[in-house]
């Protein structure tokens, strides 16, 4: 049987094999939730369709700097219908407007983080970007909003 898994071609355009994409937002600097719709708003502008937004969840900094102040996450469900590698490239592009240095270390206070956590059932291994986000069913500020937002089935799937 003919397969069409992306992981083979992660350049080519989606057909919408990669939809629904979700995004999980981080920050814990003043103005997070600014942040955030701006950055809402770019990713609209930008060709991101915005279907579905989390509450805010709030929870304490861990592992970061001593005294960081608490992060602020939500979830983020859309459809997105360019390349896995542009839509990088375009949350990255977000990262740093946002203040966000593009060599910022792991593991400190930012202003926002901007993590692609599914996008539909697909797979990916590249260099620059891992599909599902390898850390994501391990953190539940990313697994707590995301209940809000995702089909029960890509529910299943981040929690595998
Ligand atoms: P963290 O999100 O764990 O705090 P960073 O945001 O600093 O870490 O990591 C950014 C790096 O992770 C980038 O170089 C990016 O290419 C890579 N990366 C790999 N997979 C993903 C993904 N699914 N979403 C976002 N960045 C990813
Ligand atoms: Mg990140």
């Amino acid at each position: 049987m003919h397969s069409s898994s992306t992981a083979e071609a992660p350049e080519q355009k989606s057909t919408g094999s990669f939809n629904p994409v979700l995004l999980s937002f981080g920050g814990n600097l003043d103005g997070t939730m600014e942040r955030f719709e701006r950055a809402l708003r770019r990713l609209s502008v930008s060709g991101f369709k915005v279907l579905n937004v989390s509450e805010p969840l709030v929870n304490p900094a861990v592992g970061c700097e001593p005294g960081a102040g608490d992060f602020t996450n939500i979830s983020v469900l859309g459809e997105w219908n360019g390349t896995p590698l542009e839509l990088l490239d375009l949350t990255q592009s977000i990262e740093i407007e946002e203040g966000r240095p593009a060599d910022h270390p792991h593991w400190v206070s930012r202003t926002i983080d901007i993590d692609i956590i599914l996008m539909g059932f697909q797979r990916l291994d590249l260099p620059r970007l891992k599909v599902p986000h390898p850390l994501a069913s391990s953190r539940d500020f990313v697994l707590t909003p995301s209940r809000q937002v995702l089909p029960p089935d890509l529910m299943a799937f981040l929690e595998a």
